[in-house]
C-alpha cells in the first residue's frame, strides 16, 4: 500500500524517546492492520538537537515540519541544558515550531477514565464520565503583546509591564476552531474572558458573541468570566463541553481542567494552525502535556498513554479517522481495566508495569478489538 499520511516524529529529551517508541509500535501495527500507512520521518528537537547541532531545532527539520501532514513530539528540556544560552534552550525548539507554523489553537482535552476515577482529588460523582475540551489561543495575548518590559518612572519608581492584546482576526479564528469542535461534540461552547474589568475581555466577548449569533446559531453558546469558569471547573465540571479562551486564561484553566483527571501521564494535547484554503491542509503538532520527567528518564518507567492518546488526537483532528482514534482510546481503557499501572497512576490493588509492558498490553488490546 502506498504511504498516504506523512508524519514527522520528534521524540526530544528525557522520557520523550521512551514514550514515542511505544507510539511507533502502534504506527507499525496500524500500517499492518488498518487501511492506512504512515510515511514517518524522524528528527531531533530540544536538548538532544542542541548537543548534536548547536541549536534547539535545525532549519532542515523546520523545512520537513512545514511539509508533513502532522508532527508528533515527545517532550523537551532537562537540567543538563539549564546553562545553555536562552535562544538555544530546548524550549526554543518547541517555541519555534509553534511560531513558524503559526499553531494558534491549543486543544487540551480533560477526560476521566472510569478506571482512574480515584486518581482525581474530586469526588467520583463530580468527575465520573467527564469529557471536556479546552481550546486555548496560543500565539497572541499577553505572552507576546508589546510593549513589555521594566522601566523607571520620573520619580525613580521602577515598574514592570506587559500588554494584553488581541486583533479581531485572532479572536475570530480561534473562536471558529472552537465552534467547529463543539459542533462535532455536544454542541456546547463557553467562552471565558474578563469582560468586566478588561477592555480586551469585553472586545473578546463582543467578537465571539457575534460569530455565535451569525455563524453558529445551533450551538448552545455562553459567555463566562474566567474566574467564575475556574470555580465552576471544580464545582461542576460536567456542565462544560468546549471552553474557548485566551492565552493567559487558557494556560491556567487548561492546567486546572487537566488536574481534574489527576494524572499527568495521561494527558494529550494538539496545537493546530489555520486551514490552507487551497490545499485544505493545516499544520498540526501533537504532544503529551507532561515534560521530560528527568527523575525517571531512561528507566522504562514512564507512562506512554499521554503520547498514545496524542496520536489518537492526530487521527481525529488531522486525518478524520475517528474510528481508528476510538479504537486506540478504547484499547487504553482496556489496559487500565486490566489493572496495569505505571508509577504515576499506581494505586493499591493494581499491578506496577513498565513503559514497554504498557505498550505490549496496548498492542494486545488493539489485536483483540480489531479481530
Ligand atoms: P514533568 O512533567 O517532566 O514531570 C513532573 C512529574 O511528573 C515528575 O515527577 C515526573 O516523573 C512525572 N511524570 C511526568 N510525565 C510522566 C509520565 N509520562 N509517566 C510517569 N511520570 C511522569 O515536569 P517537570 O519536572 O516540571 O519538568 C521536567 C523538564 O521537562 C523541565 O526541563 C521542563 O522544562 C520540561 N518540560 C517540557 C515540556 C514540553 O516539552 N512540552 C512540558 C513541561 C515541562
Amino acid at each position: 500500500m502506498a504511504a498516504n499520511k506523512s508524519l514527522l516524529i520528534l521524540p526530544g529529551d528525557g522520557i520523550g524517546p521512551e514514550v514515542m517508541s511505544q507510539v511507533r509500535r502502534v504506527i507499525d501495527w496500524m500500517d499492518k492492520r488498518r487501511c492506512v500507512t504512515f510515511d514517518v520521518q524522524d528528527g531531533l528537537v530540544g536538548g538532544i538537537c542542541y548537543d548534536t547541532h548547536g541549536v534547539a531545532v535545525t532549519d532542515e527539520t523546520m523545512a520537513i515540519a512545514r511539509t508533513v501532514d502532522a508532527i508528533l513530539l515527545g517532550a523537551v528540556g532537562g537540567p543538563k541544558w539549564s546553562d545553555v544560552p536562552r535562544q538555544h534552550r530546548p524550549e526554543a525548539g518547541l517555541l519555534r515550531l509553534r511560531k513558524d507554523l503559526d499553531l494558534f489553537a491549543n486543544l487540551r482535552p480533560a477526560v476521566v477514565f472510569d478506571a482512574l476515577i480515584d486518581a482525581s482529588t474530586l469526588k467520583p460523582e463530580i468527575v465520573r464520565g467527564l469529557d471536556l475540551l479546552i481550546v486555548r489561543e496560543l500565539t497572541s495575548g499577553v505572552y507576546f503583546g508589546e510593549p513589555r518590559g521594566i522601566d523607571t518612572l520620573p520619580d525613580g519608581t521602577e515598574r514592570a509591564f506587559d500588554t494584553q492584546i488581541y486583533t479581531k482576526p485572532e479572536i475570530e479564528r480561534i473562536a471558529r476552531v472552537a465552534f467547529e469542535l463543539a459542533a462535532k461534540r455536544n454542541n456546547k461552547l463557553a467562552s471565558a474572558e474578563k469582560s468586566n474589568v478588561m477592555e480586551s475581555g469585553a472586545y473578546w466577548r463582543r467578537i465571539v458573541s457575534a460569530i455565535a449569533a451569525q455563524e453558529y446559531p445551533d450551538i448552545e453558546y455562553t459567555n463566562i468570566l474566567a474566574d467564575n469558569c475556574a470555580m465552576q471547573l471544580v464545582r461542576d465540571p460536567k456542565q462544560f463541553d468546549v471552553i474557548v479562551t485566551d492565552n493567559l486564561f487558557g494556560d491556567l484553566l487548561s492546567d486546572e481542567a487537566a488536574m481534574l483527571t489527576g494524572s499527568i501521564g495521561m494527558l494529550p494535547s494538539a496545537s493546530l494552525g489555520a486551514v490552507d484554503p487551497t490545499s485544505g491542509r493545516r499544520h498540526a503538532l501533537y504532544e503529551p502535556v507532561h515534560g521530560t520527567a528527568p527523575d525517571i528518564a531512561g528507566q522504562d518507567k514512564a507512562n506512554p498513554l499521554a503520547s498514545l492518546l496524542s496520536f489518537a488526537m492526530m487521527l481525529t483532528y488531522s486525518f478524520d479517522m475517528a474510528e481508528d482514534a476510538r479504537l486506540i482510546e478504547q484499547s487504553v481503557q482496556d489496559v487500565l481495566a486490566s489493572g496495569l499501572r505505571t508509577g504515576d497512576i499506581m494505586s493499591p490493588g493494581h499491578t506496577l508495569a513498565s513503559t514497554s509492558q504498557i505498550g505490549d498490553a496496548l498492542l494486545a488490546a488493539l489485536d483483540r478489538r480489531a479481530a
